[in-house]
């Protein structure tokens, strides 16, 4: 079936945001001043392969101000190019539910209070969400929308082990079980090209994941960024990056899998130029989504004519 996401070939974040809230929404990246389990000796100290000192929050705001401030003035440099009335509070950087439920609550609590934000995203990981943390965020759901980013990556145990995950798919499974049971809603990030997993192995996790009740996925290119463990590997030559056209193919086959109910939060990847070493491609995302977009408009023409002639 050929599905049109007002322009776009497959369900996107602006889409649905558009379709949800009226309008354009914008993200604001803010820092809650957490660390992560795996960084902190608790499950290891180097943290998973691929994340960069920021925690995976490069574009976060400083955890030096409070959410409010960070969070006008996000609003200040977003407005200053473009009307916007509605911003989704985006916890991104390190492990956003790894600290105790009254510094979470307070924290949560002054962003969801905040006359700009119509919704609140908490990027985490699933071994850090005890039952105390989901009961917590499902009393805020009930305020404004909350939906909670889980770091599964892949779902192979070896890839899993290399990367220094730091948690078993049984853990991703269980934690997933309990915030659908408390009415949360469930975003999941992948990363497309990790050392040794083939296209079957991708498009399985992405199989996996459309059999699971999820809500959306972020589908992220590998990213070798500087300072990293996987750096060194990849400099040691012991890995190749996708070339683009592999991954525009790549993406596409896994839109395929997934369901189109399922909302697509990202198709590429966000990482700081001057930390990215490789693929450089990357840094010119909007021609990444341009051919993306194409690719896939190509595929559905094909299938268009393919069930005409039938
Ligand atoms: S769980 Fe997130 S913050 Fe922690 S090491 Fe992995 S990518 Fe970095």
């Amino acid at each position: 079936m050929i599905t049109s996401w007002n322009g776009k070939p497959y369900h996107s974040l602006d889409y649905m945001l558009k379709e949800r809230f009226g309008e354009k929404v914008y993200k604001v990246t803010l820092n809650g001043g957490m660390s992560c389990p795996n960084r902190d000796g608790t499950i290891g100290h180097g943290g998973c392969i691929f994340c960069s000192e920021g925690g995976s929050g490069d574009f976060a705001a400083s955890a030096a101000l409070s959410i409010h401030e960070q969070i006008d003035s996000q609003i200040a440099m977003l407005s200053a190019k473009r009307p916007i009335h509605k911003y989704i509070a985006y916890f991104q950087a390190y492990t956003n539910t790894y600290a105790p439920v009254p510094y979470l609550e307070k924290i949560f609590q002054e962003a969801i209070s905040h006359p700009g934000i119509v919704a609140l995203s908490i990027g985490t990981r699933p071994d850090c969400l005890e039952d105390d943390v989901v009961e917590l965020l499902s009393r805020l759901n009930m305020v404004k929308p909350v939906w909670v980013e889980l770091g599964l990556q892949t779902i192979h145990e070896s890839t899993a082990a290399y990367i220094r995950r730091g948690y078993p798919l049984s853990c991703f499974e269980d934690s997933l079980k309990r915030l659908r049971a408390a009415g949360l809603e469930v975003v999941v990030h992948t990363i497309l090209g990790l050392p040794g997993e083939s296209r079957e192995d991708m498009l399985a996790t992405m199989d996996y994941l459309n059999a699971r009740d999820i809500q959306g996925i972020k589908l992220q290119l590998l990213h070798v960024l500087k300072g990293t463990d996987l750096a060194y590997d990849y400099l040691a030559g012991k890995f190749k990056v996708l070339e683009r056209t592999e991954y525009i193919d790549l993406v596409a086959d896994c839109l395929e899998h997934l369901d189109p109910s399922i909302v697509i939060h990202r198709v590429t990847g966000d990482g700081p130029k001057d930390l990215l070493i490789a693929p450089l491609w990357a840094s010119r995302k909007r021609e990444v989504l341009n051919l993306l977009h194409h690719r896939l408009k190509e595929r559905q023409s094909f299938q268009g004519k393919a069930s005409e002639s039938v």
